[in-house]
Parts: structure tokens; C-alpha cells; sequence
């Protein structure tokens, strides 16, 4: 249930409204646009539905609007329609602004880490990935450099001032991860692991949810949801291909996820055409084609030399040839007019 305040309502009619939802067991979800502002009512049941109904009564209430979606808080339902515009450390992501998260799959070294970091940081690209805990098919892979790979990332903040994006697999490495992730990447394969969304929600820290290789749209607008819950708003979703028949690329991107993504939610919504293609050939139609659908920005992997990558080399781009295909992707953004924003403020 939505609950929609006058143009103008007071902020004591706001509160007021607030206290009923409370008091019917409901949990208040208070968003202020630049025209009204909206209370959602979260988890109402059918007695407190009914009676919030008085509310409509009320002084500074316009009307009540059901929510009709599962997902209450990812719903573009509640905020009237309006896409929402993330700030995380200082960059704008979703409402217009494109946002590039790039970097190698994942942290091998400080060279290689923190020489592709200033090589992106030189581009102008808005975020930094890398993997310290990598999800791997094969136990016998390489799983990341764990503890020490985190440690290089934050030499890379530290170095570059770009915001770092770096994937949380295990709860019990909530709160190290949490030390110098700006954006907490949960991985395609643990896009339904509950107890890890609701951590990253209590978190606070930003996060990018990966849809599952076999997830539907709902299924990850509820990932997203179980963040929200938690009172924490900072969510992008990322389409990164889908299991189908089809074995010419590692996955087959689903391009239409982008505009019924922004149809349904007004969370940021992100792709990643490098694991979709498993080949670097396809990394920039694909990349164009995400940024023309409408996506809010790309998370893409490089490498400096992708041949000697630890894993994921042949899809990864040459950090050296990077500047040229940004260009390209950014292009292909304006087109569905989104724009990389300006920095707003230093990284803390
Ligand atoms: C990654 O981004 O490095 C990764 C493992 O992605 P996914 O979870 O989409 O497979
Ligand atoms: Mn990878």
C-alpha cells in the first residue's frame, strides 16, 4: 500500500501518517520526490489494509494506491514512475547518468591491479572491479587471493581514488569486504543466497546483484528487494547473460532484461557483456547494444595482458585498447540519452 501526501502536506501530516503505518504492524518506507511525498506501507495485512484506509481522510493525504508487485521497495510503483539516482562515493549512477565499472576479473597482483586501476582512472571510468573471492566452477581453480586481495584493492583506492566494486561470496566475510567495497558485487551464482542479501542490506554498503544464470526478472527484483528490506537503498541490478541451448557465447545476454528491468523498477540497471560473450570480440556490440537498450551503465573485465590472466583471459579487453572502446559504449549511452556524470564529491 502507497500512501500518496499532498503537494505541500506538512511534515507533521508526513509524521503523522508515518506513526499510523507503525501502528497497524506495517513497516513505513517515506520517499520524498520533488513534487509529493510517498509512504509506503510494507507488509501490511488485510486488517491493517483496512485500516489504513482512514487514512484517505486525513489532512496532507491525496489518495492510497495499492502496490501491486511482490517486490514492494524495487517496484517503480513506489516512487511514482521516477528512476532512482544512486550516489555512491561521489558517483552517480541510474536517472540519466551512465556509469562504467572496469577492471580485471580478478586481483592477481599490484602491478597488474593497480596499473589497470590508474589506467581506468586516466579514462575517466567511474568504477573499479576486481575479484579478491572468485566463484569458480572447478574447486581445483584458482579461488582468489582472498584477505590479501583485498588488501591491494584498497592499495588501488588509495592510489587511484576510483571507488572500488569486488564480490562478497560468504557471510563470514561480510565485514572485511565491507572495509574497502564501495559497491559489494554479489556473484550471478549467489544472486538467491538469502542470508548474504540480508547482511549486504543491514551492510549500508552499495550492491550490484547479478541475475542468476537461470533467475527470472522477478526472481531478481526480490534478490534486490531482500537488500532493501534492511533499510538499504543503494542497489543496481546487473544483467550478465543467461543459461539457453546456445553454446556460441558462454551465456546469451538478454538484451530486452534492460528496458522491462527500467519498466518495472526504478533501481539502476547495469550489464555485463564480458561473461555474456566469454569472448572479447563480442565484449563491444554487445557493450553498445546494452548502452542503446537503455542500461545505466556496463561492468566490463580488463586485463593489461589478458593471454597471461589468471582466468576469464579471453573475454577480458586489453587495458590498453580500453580508451578507444569506452568511447564507443559512451556513444552508443547518448543515444538512449545517458551521460556520464561528474564526480560529485572526493572519495572519503
Ligand atoms: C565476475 O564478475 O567476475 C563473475 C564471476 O561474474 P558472474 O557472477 O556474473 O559469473
Ligand atoms: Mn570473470
Amino acid at each position: 500500500m502507497m500512501i500518496v501526501m499532498k503537494q505541500g502536506a506538512t511534515e507533521e501530516e508526513i509524521r503523522a501518517v508515518v506513526s499510523r503505518v507503525e501502528e497497524v504492524g506495517a513497516r513505513p518506507h517515506v520517499s520524498v520526490g520533488e513534487q509529493v511525498t510517498l509512504v509506503g506501507a510494507i507488509g501490511v495485512d488485510p486488517t491493517g489494509r483496512e485500516r489504513l484506509q482512514e487514512l484517505a481522510a486525513e489532512p496532507g493525504v491525496d489518495r492510497l494506491v495499492p502496490i501491486s508487485k511482490p517486490y514492494k521497495l524495487a517496484t517503480r510503483e513506489i516512487t511514482h514512475g521516477a528512476e532512482s539516482t544512486l550516489e555512491i562515493a561521489g558517483r552517480r549512477i541510474g536517472g540519466g547518468a551512465f556509469a562504467t565499472i572496469a577492471g580485471p576479473c580478478t586481483v592477481e597482483s599490484y602491478d597488474q591491479t593497480v596499473g589497470t586501476a590508474r589506467l581506468m582512472r586516466d579514462l575517466d571510468v567511474q568504477f573499479f572491479r576486481g575479484g579478491a573471492y572468485k566463484p569458480r566452477s572447478s574447486p581445483y581453480s584458482f579461488q582468489g587471493l582472498g584477505q590479501e586481495g583485498l588488501e591491494i584493492l584498497r592499495q588501488a583506492k588509495e592510489e587511484t581514488g576510483l571507488p572500488i566494486v569486488t564480490e562478497l561470496m560468504d557471510v563470514r566475510d561480510v565485514e572485511a569486504v565491507c572495509e574497502v567495497a564501495d559497491v559489494i558485487q554479489v556473484g550471478a551464482r549467489n544472486m538467491q543466497n538469502y542470508p548474504l542479501l540480508t547482511e549486504i542490506g543491514k551492510s549500508g554498503v552499495a550492491t550490484l546483484i547479478k541475475r542468476g544464470l537461470s533467475a527470472t526478472l522477478e526472481e531478481l527484483l526480490m534478490a534486490a528487494e531482500y537488500v532493501l528490506k534492511e533499510g538499504n537503498p543503494n542497489v543496481i541490478l546487473c544483467e550478465r547473460g543467461i543459461r539457453t541451448y546456445e553454446q556460441a557465447t558462454r551465456f546469451t545476454l538478454d538484451i530486452a532484461a534492460v528496458p522491462v528491468l527500467k519498466e518495472l523498477t526504478h533501481l539502476p540497471v547495469v550489464v555485463d557483456p564480458s561473461h555474456a560473450a566469454g569472448r572479447r570480440d563480442l565484449v563491444l556490440p554487445l557493450s553498445m547494444a546494452a548502452a542503446a537498450a537503455g542500461a545505466d551503465g556496463i561492468i566490463v573485465e580488463t586485463h593489461p595482458e589478458p593471454e597471461n590472466a589468471v582466468c576469464d583471459g579471453p573475454q577480458q579487453l586489453r587495458a590498453s585498447e580500453f580508451g578507444p572502446y569506452l568511447r564507443q559504449v559512451e556513444a552508443a549511452a547518448a543515444l538512449a540519452g545517458r551521460r556520464p556524470a561528474p564526480v560529485t564529491t572526493a572519495l572519503a
